[in-house]
């Protein structure tokens, strides 16, 4: 695979929003993200360590409507929410959790498996507090970032989630802000952690700085048709504007693998392997 951009529908609808309507800091790295994950060709590392994620709820603070999804912001001037482990060697602090979703429960998730799609993606941004002070320094360097990609399914309510998608309809509009607190995090992971694939990439809204080490996810969680509905009745537009947009389809075009290497801490050959001898005992 070449580094050429690819161009397709989607960029074209994400050009017309107004943030990616300004000069990009880093307009053609060959560490971008989001990527497809090819399943079969990624490799597995049996030096990769179970993740381990120690999150406070009382570090939650507020929930606001940036114009392009919604955050859900952690006070990170202390220890208190972190991730150490998986592929990481540094301490990261939590600072804030986003989703990108489609107009359809047939797209809008950022990364795809094996160019599957999925009808939203759970973001939750950590910064290295061993290197670096702030997370505006850290977005700018090398292992600054650690996010953790959750994939997301239509299927039963999510009892988590829901607390979030109540606190929605106060941030509809652009630029609103509303307090939101003890909200713990961890209650959007999979019950599994320990199976994930990792990648060096970037950040998928700009400055798209190359200072991310992605943990995606191999489990996805699920939520209700009505709880995504929610998100998407939020809006890109402050209440000012004449005319209102809604808040879908707000995930970055895939990027070029460039020979990039995506690690997985689970063998798919040895799954294969056991469920292939599971179907020979039951036949
Ligand atoms: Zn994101």
């Amino acid at each position: 695979m070449d580094c050429v951009r690819v161009r397709d529908a989607a960029e074209h609808v994400m050009k017309m929003h107004p943030m990616w309507q300004g000069p990009l800091a880093i307009p053609g790295g060959d560490r971008q993200s989001p990527i497809d994950i090819v399943v079969r060709k990624s490799i597995f590392d049996s030096e990769l360590k179970p993740l381990v994620s120690v999150y406070d709820p009382n570090t939650c603070q507020q929930i606001w409507n940036n114009g392009y999804s919604f955050l859900v912001e952690y006070d990170d001037t202390t220890d208190k929410s972190t991730l150490k482990g998986g592929p990481l060697q540094d301490n990261f602090r939590l600072c804030q959790f986003h989703f990108h979703w489609g107009e359809s429960n047939a797209w809008g998730s950022e990364h795809t498996l094996d160019r599957r799609l999925f009808p939203a993606e759970l973001h939750l941004v950590h910064w290295n507090s061993d290197k670096y002070s702030l997370f505006e320094e850290a977005v700018m360097e090398d292992n600054g970032l650690a996010v953790i990609g959750v994939f997301l399914k239509v299927g039963k309510r999510h009892e988590g989630l829901q607390k979030l998608v109540d606190a929605l309809p106060a941030i509809r509009h652009k630029g609103s802000v509303v307090e939101f607190t003890r909200f713990d995090p961890a209650c959007l992971l999979p019950s599994n952690i320990n199976d994930y694939w990792t990648y060096h990439g970037s950040l998928t809204t700009p400055p798209l700085t190359e200072s991310v080490t992605w943990i995606i996810m191999k489990h996805h969680i699920e939520v209700s048709h009505d709880q995504l509905a929610v998100f998407r009745s939020l809006l890109f537009t402050s209440a000012e504007e004449d005319v209102q947009k809604s808040m879908v389809n707000n995930f970055r075009v895939q990027q070029p693998l460039c020979g990039r290497a995506v690690r997985s801490s689970f063998s798919p050959f040895l799954q294969e392997a056991q469920s292939a001898e599971g179907d020979k005992h039951n036949h």
